[in-house]
């Protein structure tokens, strides 16, 4: 079902915010007549939009039958908000979340996520707890999100994004897993929050089910991300494409590897 009879299939499994798209906050300098809207915010407007490189990507990627499956921590009302086309199946919601191309959840997915949540809950709920006097004397927010009717991410956000009060509260977050043992939840980061969520399910585990159950016949699958959180999805796929400038580029880049 994934491409025309006697085609093989290739599959593209990408990351949106920061590597398919991204605000303009992102694109100093740039000239605005040259980028392409993407993504609407909750009031309409344009928000994010595509560089010349990445709607070319999208357009060679579309001319080449290449089926682009996104995989975001977008929940189905953010995804909403995206204005690009995608036809086929979408992971949203971290990867908790399956849509097939009519639109609908695929359920079996959902019941899978339900019970691997359920024993979640009690660990997500004291996790969150243990942060939340601290986080509010440093003007930060808490945020719990849902996947079909169960919590499954808290996030954390400033205002402003003010780095010392961020890093703070994460290393807090991380001590308590580690002192915990809550080996089944982890933290991810990136410029202006920090979440914690499923460890053992997410991305990785969303877009193999999808491969096994409706794209085996694939020949060639590309992952794409600019995070860290994309880095274990990306592995599974025969070919990863980064920006240049992201999180893992930039933590590959800071690493100074020995040459081997
Ligand atoms: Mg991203």
């Amino acid at each position: 079902m994934s491409g025309p009879t006697n085609q093989p299939a290739i599959v593209a499994f990408a990351d949106l915010d920061d590597t398919l798209f991204q605000t303009l906050r992102k694109l100093p300098g740039i000239d605005p007549h040259t980028l392409t809207p993407a993504t609407v915010s909750t009031r309409g407007e344009a928000h994010s939009f595509c560089t010349p490189a990445q709607a070319e990507l999208l357009r060679l990627l579309a001319c080449g039958g290449v089926t682009v499956i996104p995989v975001t921590g977008r929940d189905l009302a953010a995804m909403a908000r995206v204005t690009l086309s995608f036809t086929s199946w979408k992971i949203v919601d971290h990867g908790l979340t399956l849509i097939a191309p009519d639109g609908e959840v695929e359920t079996e997915w959902a019941g899978h996520v339900r019970v691997h949540l359920h024993d979640l809950q009690e660990a997500l709920a004291a996790a969150t707890a243990h942060l939340e006097a601290r986080a509010q004397r440093l003007g930060c927010r808490l945020t719990r999100h849902h996947a079909h009717d169960l919590p499954f991410m808290t996030v954390l956000k400033h205002p402003d994004a003010h780095a010392e009060a961020l890093e703070e509260l994460q290393l807090r977050w991380e001590a308590f897993l580690t002192d915990q043992g809550l080996e089944n939840l982890q933290i991810i980061a990136n410029a202006n929050n920090v979440s914690v969520l499923p460890r053992l399910l997410g991305k990785l585990e969303a877009v193999q089910h999808l491969r096994q159950r409706h794209f085996s016949d694939a020949v060639l699958t590309f992952g794409l991300g600019d995070s860290l959180s994309d880095l274990a999805f990306m592995s599974a796929c025969d070919f990863a494409i980064t920006p240049p400038r992201g999180q893992l580029l930039r933590a590959v880049n800071a690493a100074r590897l020995p040459q081997r």
